[in-house]
């Protein structure tokens, strides 16, 4: 289950900056969760619940926002959008495709106290 390492290194990157800046509580996570990120979202909210125990973090509101799936196409030398990772090319139906959005899962902002 990648979500849980996954979790972890964003309590990490989180419990960072609430360091850094002396933050008292995180209130609230932003996430941008990419397409391509074969990130079950359940599992994220419950591995996030889990590694933010007893941190600064517990409590906080966990929000996902998806991040649609782009990718550069070697065919066509575009940028084309694309709903599923194995899906061919919608402009040209090439399949030499390489992932440019939505291939991560990253901190978009935090509410903090
Ligand atoms: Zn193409």
């Amino acid at each position: 289950m990648h979500e849980l390492s996954l979790c972890e290194s964003v309590i990490e990157t989180i419990m960072d900056n609430v360091r850094t800046h002396h933050f008292s509580q995180v209130r609230r996570v932003r996430l941008t969760v990419g397409r391509f990120a074969g990130v079950e979202t359940e599992a994220l909210r419950f591995s996030f619940d889990v590694v933010a125990r007893g941190t600064l973090v517990e409590g906080a509101e966990l929000e996902l926002l998806e991040e649609p799936g782009a990718a550069w196409c070697f065919d066509c030398s575009e940028t084309v959008p694309l709903m599923d990772r194995l899906d061919p090319c919608p402009r040209c139906g090439g399949t030499r495709l390489h992932p440019t959005a939505g291939t991560d899962v990253m901190i978009k902002d935090l509410e903090v106290i």
